[in-house]
């Protein structure tokens, strides 16, 4: 298509246009070359012959006049006379050729006897033709030579005469123009008349044919649906191309529809191609979020959707390792502090909830990274402040922050956090070095009760590990209680509550012990806290239910009507979390077939810090089965009266401190004294705890206190010391 000739100028009229077309082929050009050929054929064949003849004509002519001029010479010369003869010669007879020059030479002596004009002929070779003898004729460019030898009285003389035929060379110019012109115009007679002839039924058709090659070779090219308008159909006189016509466009047709067919599968190709583009695109797509979840999921918690571990260890990794003194950075390690209550008792989804909860809370505190380290452990990542107090503000505003209770599932649950603090200046090299240290802090912190913080010393560290070691053997003992009920290291001391009126014993209070084997006795003061910061108060406070239930039910056995009226059993605050603590020691006391009237629990103020309507709840059901309750250490906490006004207590506790002091302080005294006032007021009783001496019960004896507890009647003494006291005191053995 590219090789097609130029297009002549379109404002041309058509029949020109094609004509400039024709013109142009290579098959005119062809026959215009050809044509030029066969004339110079022509005149080699033609021409130069005939001019040869014209010329040999020429020279007979002149030959001719030669001889007759030469006959009169000896015709009418009978003796010598040279001039004479060239006269002669000179005269022009009825020809156009003049003659030019003539010599006459004495043939014997080789001179020239007379002449006039040129004779180019050599002395050499005038006496070669003369010993030859020979007639001479010799063609020039414009003359002709001829030679005679005539005889003159015996003498014989060369005639030479020189014809001048320069006119005849332009006649023959004439003749071979005149020839050629009319070749020129029987070629172009024949060329034009072989057009005409093959015009309408060869070179039209054929151009047609060609337009409309170009014409289907654009809608091919462009697979243009629509089928151009052939003009060579339309043409009349095709005859003798029709076949040729009627094949290309059937070819046409098949190319076309081959196109179209190749078009169309290239666009379904095109499609297909589209189609798993995308399919690759969406699965690419989808593995890169695969890889951005699976980069996410190792980096972070699932259940909080905060950092995990691993995020924390790369941060503190490269805060450590450029450490370079002057930035400042701090690890707070936090902890919940009743979270293993809420996860067993509420079921482990709240507790997962909670935890979420949390998440969202530390979210609210800190734009710091905050990771979960693993159940209720949490750290943040302090890398933007600049000293320790920036720190410890942090932390403080994040416990005052978890004051606030969480509700979930339309549950109130209290959970404080304590939290440990250390920071770069104690020139960590690793980041598991830190993380412990925050961590032994925090369980420093924990150590002060909860909602605390502390911040990280050398010295802890030591105190610490023994914590820890703690908390493993509770563990070790705790969770081997169901299969070794009584066979444990626990056991349950008794101490007895005195009716200071009557001074028999009418309870006694259920007080842990735990005799370790390497350790030796262990103080409840001492392991309780840790058995509440771990969650391991459950399992021991079902523990001592049980065994106190059990006692109880035996002295009612032995004893019966000098038995203790009830059992007081401490319950910690922690076991208010417990959904299942209600019901839990209602089955103990039904198991141990006791009422409800024979159990007393004592709680503390504590208990009821941020959670007033939960324990208050408890204890109306509680109070439902004739259950009575303690308020235990009383004057020691925040002792809100309203406690006692609002909630169901039957007996106030006084804390053995204000007791002690009974006679040595008058402040004590007359603390004791309003105690009592304020709940005889309130129609509750009271017990005085740490009863050491006679003149301690004195007092409160005159101060009207209903109850006494202290060392002063018994220490907290195994069951079997116990059950002897009862005898003591109740039957008077
Ligand atoms: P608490 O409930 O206030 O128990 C009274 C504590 O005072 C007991 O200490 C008892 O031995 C001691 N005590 C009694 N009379 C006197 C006295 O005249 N002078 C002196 N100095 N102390 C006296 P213990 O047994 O070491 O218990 C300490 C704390 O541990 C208890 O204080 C209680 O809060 C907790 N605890 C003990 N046993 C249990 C238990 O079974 N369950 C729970 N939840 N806590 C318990
Ligand atoms: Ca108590
Ligand atoms: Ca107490």
């Amino acid at each position: 298509m590219t090789n097609l000739s130029p297009q002549p100028p379109s404002f041309l009229s058509k029949k020109f246009q094609r004509f400039l077309i024709v013109c142009n082929a290579k098959l005119s050009r062809r026959l215009v070359f050809l044509i030029f050929l066969s004339i110079i054929a022509i005149e080699i064949i033609i021409l130069i012959p005939s001019l040869r003849n014209k010329e040999k004509e020429l020279l007979n002519q002149v030959e001719l006049i030669s001889d007759t001029k030469i006959q009169l010479v000896t015709v009418n010369f009978t003796s010598f006379s040279a001039m004479d003869i060239l006269d002669l010669l000179m005269a022009k007879t009825n020809n156009q050729y003049g003659v030019k020059g003539a010599g006459i030479y004495e043939i014997k002596s080789q001179n020239r006897v007379n002449g006039f004009g040129e004779i180019n002929i050599s002395q050499s070779f005038l006496n070669e033709i003369i010993d030859e003898k020979i007639q001479y004729r010799k063609k020039y460019n414009d003359s002709y030579e001829l030679g005679y030898i005539i005889n003159f009285n015996n003498q014989e003389y060369l005639l030479i005469i020189n014809y001048d035929i320069s006119s005849h060379g332009r006649e023959l110019w004439l003749y071979f123009l005149r020839i050629t012109i009319l070749i020129i115009i029987i070629s172009i007679f024949v060329t034009l008349a072989t057009f005409m002839a093959l015009g309408p039924n060869i070179i039209n058709p054929i151009l047609r044919l060609r337009e409309d090659l170009i014409k289907a070779g654009k809608y091919l090219s462009n697979a243009s649906p629509e089928c151009p308008e052939f003009s060579s159909l339309n043409y009349p006189y095709h005859n003798e191309l029709q076949d040729v016509i009627i094949t290309f466009i059937q070819m046409y047709e098949q190319v076309k529809q081959g196109i179209l067919a190749q078009k169309n599968s290239e666009l379904q190709l095109q499609e297909l191609n589209k189609q798993l583009e995308t399919r690759v695109k969406e699965r690419t797509e989808e593995l890169e979020q695969i890889n951005q979840h699976l980069a996410y999921q190792a980096y972070h918690d699932e259940l909080t959707d905060l950092g995990n571990r691993a995020l924390l260890f790369e941060r503190l990794n490269k805060l450590i390792k450029n450490d370079n003194k002057n930035r400042f950075f701090a690890l707070l390690f936090l902890d919940l502090d009743n979270f293993k209550i809420v996860n067993d008792s509420l079921g482990h989804s709240t507790g997962d909830i909670l935890l979420q909860k949390v998440a969202e809370r530390f979210r609210k505190f800190s734009n710091y990274l905050t990771v979960r380290l693993g159940g209720d452990e949490f750290a943040i990542c302090l890398d933007k402040i600049s000293n320790l107090s920036e720190a410890v503000d942090i932390a403080k505003n994040i416990i005052a922050g978890f004051k606030q209770p969480f509700i979930i599932n339309n549950q109130t649950v209290f959970s404080n956090i304590s939290i440990g603090i250390t920071t770069n200046e104690n020139n960590y090299d690793n980041v598991g070095q830190m993380i412990r240290d925050s961590d032994v802090a925090m369980y420093q912190a924990k150590t002060k009760g909860q909602g605390n913080y502390a911040i990280f010393t050398t010295e802890m560290h030591q105190a610490i590990t023994k914590t820890m070691e703690l908390d493993r053997e509770l563990r070790r003992v705790i969770n081997n209680l169901d299969s070794q009920e009584n066979q444990t290291e626990f056991e349950l001391f008794y101490q007895p509550i005195i009716d200071i009126k009557s001074n028999k014993i009418i309870s006694f209070e259920a007080l842990i012990r735990w005799h370790h084997p390497e350790w030796g006795f262990v103080s409840p003061a001492h392991f309780i806290p840790r058995t509440e910061e771990t969650g391991l108060i459950l399992p021991l406070g079902s523990w001592i239910f049980r065994q106190a239930c059990n006692q109880m039910k035996q002295w009612l056995n032995d004893f019966a009507d000098f038995a203790p009226k009830n059992i007081s059993i401490n319950v910690s605050s922690f076991q208010f979390n417990d959904v299942n603590l209600y019901q839990n020691l209602l089955t103990t006391i039904n198991l141990a077939q006791l009422e409800g009237k024979n159990v007393k629990i004592e709680i503390t103020e504590s208990s009821l810090i941020n959670q007033m309507d939960i324990v208050k709840a408890i204890l109306l059901k509680f109070k439902e089965h004739q259950i009575t309750i303690s308020l235990d250490d009383f004057g020691t906490g925040y002792s809100s009266l309203s406690y006692l006004h609002d909630l169901p207590f039957d007996t106030i506790k006084i804390d053995q401190s204000f007791v002690k002091n009974i006679n040595d302080s008058q402040e004590s005294e007359k603390i004791v004294q309003t105690i009592i006032s304020l709940a005889h007021n309130l129609e509750r009783n009271v017990i005085a705890e740490g009863v050491e001496t006679e003149k301690d019960l004195d007092k409160l004896k005159i101060m009207g206190c209903d109850f006494a507890q202290g060392y002063f009647f018994s220490k907290p003494v195994n069951s079997i010391s116990a059950t002897a006291l009862i005898q003591k005191f109740n039957l008077g053995k």
